[in-house]
């Protein structure tokens, strides 16, 4: 097929901080290295992390990447990987000098050292007292992050090409990862990039819910590339529900906030996780303070007049502390609630925010699945670093701070191994062109308009299906209800036009495209919730409220042909010390 084609040694998807800091990597030592994102790259998600990132820099209190690590394999619920928890643990340290050298303008303590604020289930000494581990630039951490990689990558000259969209990934008949067909968003061109070696980095899948933390452009694309190509995705079930969500809106109030000092109260003016969290109270694991808010409301002790929200207070920490910690906090408050968090409390309620989930990888950001026909191994070529990768650190719930560190961390471990295959690998191989053909079938199914549903009306639909039955309570009926209705909504989105106007625009088809990766997905995590009977972590079953570790301690991985669940075990011994053995987990 006679379509543009370009070169490279490397072709990331995705320029939020896991792609940026992998192309670095590559950069740097000379690989010619081609970055595509659909959105200019400064405004990748990565940019809206406000909170920060853990590191035991001990520059509050003294502080040992051991205890980090104990921490992430407790917070996980005993799913994580902990081999590779070590691994980001130890790599913590090193992972923010390196940040602070390239330039990254962290908030300081009054001796000059990198400020750190107190962060949820982070503690000392095994389980001990609060930990201050979260370094933060103060509430724009992802921000000043992201804009210094982008920097350090055009001094590095990566090639960017903006506005790009990845359709899908091309892979030979032996299972080597090609490249990928993207799309010009401003022209609607198609091209064919063809590289040695490809690292999938295209961030979460937050709009699978209506009321989500994460931004419209968070539809999983990569994880559905991968379950086209016929690699699984592992653990979609374990989806993170963010406890302070502005209540109605969805947008994220940091748990810095809570860090700083910030609580929560119900309608009766009582501090409610005193009674779910007796030790660790408000900085209490997500899940936990999730689950302890959802009751409070259910059981009719939420605040206003619907009784559907609780309340988070900062307005006893003083005007200094919200303006120098918490400026963004303050200004998302003055512009969406018309309040100031120095004086007035804030409604807040879950809201979708993460996907411990996604494209099962191992701790140098390589692609394992199964192969055909046999046991799992690895996809010579392909590589996934950050939220949509499954290394997997975050198990069944990930802390907070720990996902900016996942994504520099496993970015510049991915970087760092492509750079050895790529000295292995030293000439391409040529494009299969049945793979492109199949890409490219893919983009005209939407050229065809006429009558039929519009894709936005139906991706509506998907997130209040998804938000109906599989939000932070599930069971079963409610489950299986689920997937009987995304089964019929997917029929109708495989019958969905484009409406027939004169001029379509290309981010309409693109949209078109983003839910039916969606839709996949959707199914994904419907079909594995429905399959786990025990709860764990983020994903919490009614009819099953307790951790079975005797059946359940394993990974899931759904298969899109066939819409099939299969398990493997979770590696449970670390690199160089002992394993944390699973524990009843409380706070
Ligand atoms: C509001 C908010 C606050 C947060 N705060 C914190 C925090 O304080 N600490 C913390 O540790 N974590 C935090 N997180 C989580 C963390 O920010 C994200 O998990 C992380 O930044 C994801 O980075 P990423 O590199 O994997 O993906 P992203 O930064 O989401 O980047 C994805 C990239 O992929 C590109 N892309 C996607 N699909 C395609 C496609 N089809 N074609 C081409 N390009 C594509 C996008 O354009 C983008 O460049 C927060 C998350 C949110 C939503």
């Amino acid at each position: 097929m006679a379509l543009p084609r370009r070169r490279f040694d490397t072709l990331i998807i995705g320029a939020g901080g896991a792609g940026l800091n992998a192309a670095l990597q590559l950069a740097d030592s000379g690989a010619r290295v081609a970055v595509v994102s659909k959105v200019f790259p400064t405004r990748s998600h990565t940019v809206a992390a406000q909170g920060g990132v853990n590191a035991a820099l001990g520059n509050k209190l003294p502080d040992d990447w051991h205890w980090h690590m104990f921490d992430t394999v407790k917070g996980g619920d005993y799913l994580g990987d902990q081999d590779a928890i070590e691994f980001m643990c130890r790599e913590a340290v090193p992972t923010v000098y390196e940040l602070e050298h390239h330039g990254v303008p962290f908030s300081r303590f009054a001796d000059g050292r990198i400020y750190q604020r107190p962060f949820g289930g982070m503690t000392r000494d095994f389980g001990g007292e609060q930990a201050t581990r979260t370094c933060a630039a103060a509430d724009r951490t992802g921000h000043a992050i992201l804009h210094t990689l982008y920097q350090q990558n055009l001094r590095a000259r990566t090639h960017f090409f903006d506005e790009y969209w990845a359709v899908d990934l091309l892979r030979d008949e032996e299972g080597v990862a090609l490249g990928a067909l993207v799309l010009c968003i401003e022209t609607g061109e198609p091209l064919l990039v063809e590289a040695r070696t490809t690292l999938v980095a295209t961030g979460g899948c937050g709009q699978l819910f209506r009321t989500t933390t994460n931004a419209h452009i968070n539809t999983g694309d990569g994880m559905a590339m991968c379950l086209r190509a016929g690699i699984p995705i592992q653990d979609l079930e374990f989806f993170q529900f963010h406890p302070t969500g502005i209540a109605g809106k969805g947008m994220l109030i940091t748990e810095g906030a809570r860090g700083e000092g910030g609580y929560l109260e119900n309608k009766d003016g009582e501090r409610l996780m005193a009674r779910y969290a007796p030790h660790a109270k408000d900085l209490a694991s997500r899940d936990v303070v999730s689950r302890a808010i959802a009751v409070e409301v259910r059981e009719g002790r939420g605040c206003g007049p619907d009784g559907d929200h609780v309340l988070l207070r900062l307005d006893h920490l003083g005007e200094r502390v919200v303006a120098e910690r918490l400026p963004g906090i303050r200004d998302l408050c003055r512009t969406f609630l018309h309040l100031d968090p120095a004086r007035d409390p804030i409604p807040v309620f879950p809201t979708a925010h993460y996907a411990m989930g996604g494209i099962p990888t191992d701790r140098f950001g390589r692609v394992v699945a199964p192969a055909r026909h046999g046991p799992e191994e690895v996809v010579p070529g392909l590589y996934a670093a950050g939220e949509c990768a499954c290394v997997s650190v975050h198990g069944a719930n990930r802390l907070g701070g720990n996902s900016l560190l996942d994504i520099l961390v496993f970015g510049r471990a991915a970087g760092r191994d492509i750079l050895a295959f790529l000295e292995a690998n030293p000439h391409h191989r040529p494009t299969e062109e049945a793979a492109v053909e199949r890409a490219m079938a893919r983009l005209e199914r939407w050229e065809r308009k006429g009558e039929g549903e519009s894709p936005q009306a139906l991706r509506d639909e998907l997130q209040r299906l998804m938000e109906d039955h599989c939000g932070v309570f599930r069971d079963r009926a409610t489950m299986a209800e689920g997937l009987q209705r995304l089964e019929a909504l997917r029929a109708r989105i495989a019958e969905a036009r484009l409406q027939d106007h004169s001029r379509v625009f290309n981010t309409a088809r693109i949209e078109a495209l983003e839910l039916e990766n969606l839709a996949d997905l959707a199914l994904a995590m419907v079909t594995c919730a429905h399959a786990r009977e025990e709860s764990r972590g983020a994903h919490s079953r009614v009819d099953f409220p307790e951790r079975d570790d005797r059946n359940w301690m394993k990974h899931s991985l759904f298969f899109l042909e066939g819409a099939r669940v299969d398990y493997k075990p979770v590696r449970t011994r670390p690199l160089t010390v002992e394993s944390f053995p699973p524990k009843k987990r409380v706070y």
